[in-house]
């Protein structure tokens, strides 16, 4: 009997394990189109190393954020990317991905564009406007740094989304064995500007019409909130007109003030229909994409990068994701250290809890990949050497600064000693050189970044990478997806997810 007992005790701790290992299903990682090569032979070796390290989905870039497109598009040619007109990059990732047994979810960048780029070029009137008639690349993120993307109108139809973007997508699952499409982008603009998209033509009367504020059929009536019950917001359900009597003649900064500042009820809150409108016209763009690539492969599945929080992504950049779980198979929030404050063991707690609400909003209906990166966990060890760089971009250097500048050397150069005594020791001969006035502030400047591009392994301690896949993993989440693989190949970690993936 006891013997009985301990081979069922035996079978359910082999259960149990098991079905834990099972729960963390997906693998993933973003690869931008450099990481892969430009001949069939660096594409196979790439998912080779893929394949060693355990990975089983891949989200490699197609469509950048300037535009430009990694496919050989018989639609869109014009958008290829220079680097690739010879050489058809997704049809041989789609080749060697399947020859290791690896899904592929082609990623899209959906409604950024570049001021060179061929929609935009050949449909100006695409792109959002803000208040002031201006574009995105208009804005600065602050005073000497330009903004680049164009960032198109996801509402406009005929348009941006129905004419180019749900096309590419089209085109990609007729042509290509793919697996799923990759959704990223799938928002407005959030860095530039949050409130100030879009007051295109389109979108002002789209707001109106959407949201029921006149009556087509009467648009000449003025209806006024009737109040009934004492509480004014309690008369919400009689009907009423929202568009102001001047609509026609106000100027497009007007009428954005109007749609952000002006009163519906008894406190200014017409801003929450412009902000819901946003969200829906993106929650549309996701169905579409996925109903019509269905229609062409019943089986496509659709995955997303998106924000930690979808709920203030929703009120901040329109991407209300807990909308897109009957469109989208696997989640993929972006759980970046940028996104938190504190240390990294703060980090740690942070990513688990919200990993753990984030399973909450998925509601089992999408699986939980949740997106890590090899860069910004690496706060600790980058930043005494972005501070020497910084120290030595300003022209002069006043004594405290060299003081700072010394004392951070010499914190490097002790760093660096542990994993490279070569390095170490030249990298002590430059800054002689500096302080005696024999080299350049660039040149040690040049120094210290061809270290953080190319440092020695261990540079960058696995340990922190493996912390963070096992948080994912201890906060329950179905899968982890790694940004990127160019930051991995850089920071010398492929060894550790070796460890952490693979089986
Ligand atoms: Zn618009």
């Amino acid at each position: 009997m006891k013997k009985i007992m301990l081979f069922i005790s035996i079978l359910f701790i082999l259960l149990g394990s098991v079905r834990a290992e099972d729960t963390f299903k997906g693998k993933g990682i973003w690869i931008h189109p450099g990481d892969m090569g430009k001949n069939e032979a660096d594409v196979e070796e790439f998912f080779k190393l893929l394949d060693r390290c355990g990975f089983n989905i891949v989200f490699p870039l197609v469509k950048g954020t300037g535009g430009k497109i990694f496919w050989h598009s018989q639609k869109f040619p014009e958008a290829i990317h220079s680097d690739y007109k010879e050489f058809d990059l997704l049809r041989a990732a789609v080749k060697y991905a399947h020859k290791y047994g690896i899904k592929i979810h082609p990623w899209l960048c959906d409604f950024p564009e570049g001021k060179d780029s061929p929609a935009f070029k050949q449909h100006p009137e695409w792109a959002m406007l803000n208040p002031r008639g201006g574009l995105t690349s208009e804005e600065k993120l602050d005073q000497d740094r330009p903004y680049n993307p164009v960032w198109m109108c996801p509402v406009r139809r005929p348009g941006y989304t129905d004419q180019w973007l749900i096309p590419m997508i089209e085109e990609i699952v007729r042509d290509y064995e793919v697996d799923g499409i990759h959704h990223d982008y799938v928002r407005y603009p959030g860095d530039v500007a949050p409130d100030s998209y879009c007051f295109c033509d389109y979108c002002l009367e789209h707001y109106l019409t959407y949201n029921h504020f006149y009556y087509h059929n009467r648009p000449q009536d003025q209806i006024s909130l009737k109040k009934v019950l004492p509480r004014e917001e309690a008369n919400w359900h009689n009907d009423l007109t929202l568009k102001p009597p001047d609509w026609d003649k106000m100027s497009r900064e007007e009428k954005a003030d109007y749609l952000l500042n002006g009163k519906s009820l008894n406190r200014n809150d017409l801003d929450y229909y412009f902000y819901e409108t946003r969200c829906d016209a993106i929650t549309r763009f996701v169905r579409e994409a996925t109903e019509r690539a269905r229609n062409i492969k019943p089986d496509i599945e659709f995955s997303a990068a998106v924000f930690i929080n979808p709920m203030r992504s929703a009120r901040h950049i329109g991407q209300r994701w807990t909308d897109f779980l009957d469109w989208v198979e696997v989640m993929a929030p972006m759980n970046y250290r940028s996104h938190f404050q504190g240390s990294f063991e703060d980090y740690l707690v942070y990513l688990e809890d919200y990993i753990q609400q984030q399973m909450k909003w998925c509601e089992g209906r999408s699986s939980l990949y949740a997106g890590v990166t090899g860069h910004y966990i690496y706060l600790e060890e980058r930043e005494p050497w972005e501070e020497a760089i910084h120290i030595l971009s300003s022209e002069k250097i006043a004594d405290a600064g060299r003081d700072k500048l010394s004392e951070l050397m010499e914190k490097n150069i002790a760093y660096l000693e542990k994993f490279s005594l070569k390095r170490a020791k030249q990298l002590n001969n430059t800054f002689k050189s500096f302080l005696k006035n024999k080299i350049q502030n660039e040149k040690l400047a040049e120094t210290l970044r061809e270290i953080l591009r190319d440092p020695p392994a261990g540079f960058f301690p696995e340990e922190k990478l493996l912390r963070t896949i096992e948080t994912v993993k201890k906060a329950g989440a179905e899968g982890v997806v790694i940004f990127a693989a160019g930051i991995i190949q850089r920071n010398k970690l492929w060894p550790a997810l070796e460890k952490a993936l693979a089986k």
